[in-house]
């Protein structure tokens, strides 16, 4: 295990395939393009799954600073842009590594793990992380150089207190009703 999938293993707070494929991800886009200590990447991430915590902690691209943008589409895609380059790394990650899981899974959910199973589930696990973390990119990872229109930076907008719970909020997501000036959650307590 290399310090980065450690790394990204604390991070996260657990190993488990999710994690092992956005590390695959991750540590492909590092070969191209360097982490992102501020804004340099930005990472469209077309689910939230554990695999985005491997991309958060490998690539710099984290929710805090804007640069990671979930567009939940349920897929293993992840669009990632270099301001450097004005490029973008579209990459899906193909490994088909969870069938029989899923199988498994099923019978779980369905009350009809027998104990055999149940015993290959566990090994199972296992050993789809280590097929994960031991596959050659190829095999794993369909990549494509894509074009994309260069994502808006991160800003900051200034802030104003909401004139019913008194709490400040960035400016922009404010609301009025009644005459005041409402933050968001006001504002939905009140109108809806
Ligand atoms: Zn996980
Ligand atoms: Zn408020």
């Amino acid at each position: 295990m290399d310090d980065d999938f450690k790394k990204a293993a604390e991070f996260h707070g657990h190993i488990c395939p999710g994690l092992a494929m956005g590390y695959r991800v991750a540590k492909y886009v590092r070969e191209h393009y360097p982490r992102s200590e501020d804004e340099e990447l930005v990472c469209i991430a077309e689910n939230k799954s554990c695999s985005v915590d491997a991309v958060q902690s490998l690539l710099g691209c984290t929710a805090g600073k804007g640069n990671l943008i979930l567009v939940d589409n349920g897929k293993q895609v992840f669009t990632v842009y270099s301001r450097a380059n004005d490029k973008a790394l579209r990459i899906y990650f193909k490994g088909n590594v969870f069938k029989r899981m899923d199988v498994l899974r099923q019978k779980l959910a369905r009350g009809e793990l027998g104990p055999e199973e149940k015993k290959e589930m566990e090994g199972l696990r296992a050993q789809v992380i280590e097929d994960i973390l031991g596959a050659k990119d190829e095999d794993m990872l369909s990549v494509n150089e894509v074009n994309i229109p260069a994502p808006e930076r991160a800003r900051i907008h200034p802030s104003l207190e909401c004139q019913e719970c008194g709490e400040a909020f960035m400016e922009i997501l404010g609301r009025t009703a009644g005459g005041k000036v409402l933050c968001k959650d006001c504002y939905e307590k009140m109108v809806c």
